[in-house]
């Protein structure tokens, strides 16, 4: 790229910090850094037109965890140990709200539901018996009970007649949130640059050096919020995992109102402005979807319409308006990794199926890396 002297000096020279990744935590990380220093020159880059990983590809659950979802991490991790994640979801939810308000992310707490497929009997009887002890673990940070039984009003087939209920669990619009943020970050005065791609980093004397596919410049500190790409930065711990989703075209009367999960978590669903968005499916072929390929497979694109068709929408005829897919970073624990690299490098990464959750308090976390 044949850089003018007034590019080279206004977007690329005494750069402090360079963030890659323009996500939810990307964008966090930026906001924190530039609170703390204020007067720091910051740079964004993202590969994507549009942030383009899981940011603005979610399903919109402000979620911190299913009643089978918990009660399968306490099967691997301790009590206290669940009780912190569950505590970082509700704290990263709450400082998502407080800094990008409710009315700007569309914030509904119109609660969650889990239900349970007559092949999961077992489990829709264990976390019945487990629910007041649930209840009991999770009042101090809730205050009241989390989970109640309710009768299924919404007329699903094929599933329990009995939904576990989670009154805290919200929504909101995936894409005002992000917007919101976007914004919110430019008029702090942090630059983003769309379309350039991090291929490489090197740490040189008291900075890094970055290698783009458009460029090549200096920054003081590089912090890495590439999540399910973070691979190919050699951050080797985070796998990507693709997660598939479709919309229904709008439906006249639609009485299904909250967000939804099924199938141990595998599959969610909910309402927006009168369709339903349906995802989930990876767990039919773990293989191919560990991949940044954002593309629709055949098998999950067919057995989510099954289910709808089937299970959700018994009565009711729609038609399927679009479907996509985005990119979350997994791995072996659920913890996401949040440490430095090497002596200005640093990661914020592995956030899994709950960054709408964390992904403000891991942005957060990242920028606090800096001293
Ligand atoms: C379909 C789907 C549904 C989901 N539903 C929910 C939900 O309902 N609730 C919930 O809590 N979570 C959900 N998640 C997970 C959540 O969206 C993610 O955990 C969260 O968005 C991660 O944010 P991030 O900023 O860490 O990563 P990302 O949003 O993936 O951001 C990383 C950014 O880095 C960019 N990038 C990557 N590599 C490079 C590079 N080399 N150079 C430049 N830029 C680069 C990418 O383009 C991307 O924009 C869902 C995810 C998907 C895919």
């Amino acid at each position: 790229m044949n850089l003018s002297y007034w590019e080279t000096k206004t977007w690329f020279s005494n750069i402090d910090f360079c963030i890659v990744g323009s996500g939810i935590t990307g964008l966090n990380c930026a906001l924190n850094l530039k609170t703390r220093f204020p007067k720091s020159n910051i740079l964004v880059l993202e590969r994507g037109m549009l942030p383009n990983g899981a940011s603005t590809k979610n399903a919109g659950f402000a979620c911190f965890g299913s009643i089978s979802e918990i009660l399968d991490d306490l099967n691997s991790h301790s009590e206290e140990e669940v009780l912190q994640l569950i505590q970082k979801r509700l704290k990263g939810l709450n400082l998502l709200r407080k800094n990008l308000g409710d009315k700007n992310i569309g914030y509904k707490e119109y609660g969650g539901y889990e239900l349970f497929t007559k092949e999961d009997r077992p489990l829709f009887e264990e976390c019945k018996a487990k629910l007041p002890e649930l209840n009991k673990m999770l009042e101090p940070l809730f205050g009241e009970a989390v989970f109640s039984i309710q009768k299924d009003s919404f007329g699903f087939r094929n599933i329990e007649k009995k939904l576990i209920f989670n009154q805290f669990e919200g929504q909101l619009n995936t894409g005002e949130m992000m917007e919101t943020l976007l914004y919110k970050v430019q008029k702090a005065g942090i630059k983003i640059l769309n379309n350039v791609n991090v291929e490489e980093f090197t740490e040189a004397k008291n900075s890094v050096k970055i290698k783009t596919d458009k460029l090549e410049f200096l920054a003081r500190k590089l912090l890495i919020a590439t999540n399910g790409f973070s691979e190919k930065l050699g951050i080797a711990q985070v796998k990507p995992a693709r997660a598939q989703v479709l919309i229904t075209k709008p439906i006249k009367n639609l009485k299904i109102k909250g967000t939804f999960h099924l199938d141990k978590g595998y599959y969610y669903f909910r309402n927006i402005d009168d369709c339903i968005l349906f995802g989930g499916g990876r767990n039919l072929d773990f293989k191919t979807e560990e991949t940044t390929e954002m593309a629709q497979t055949k098998l999950i694109q067919q057995k989510l319409e099954e289910l709808l068709k089937n299970t959700i929408l018994p009565e009711t005829s729609f038609e399927i308006e679009h479907r996509w897919s985005g990119i979350m970073g997994v791995g072996k624990q659920k913890k996401p990794i949040v440490k430095q690299i090497s002596e200005n490098v640093y990661c914020g990464v592995r956030l899994g199926g709950m960054g709408v959750a964390i992904g403000s308090l891991v942005g957060k976390e990242l920028s606090e890396l800096i001293i």
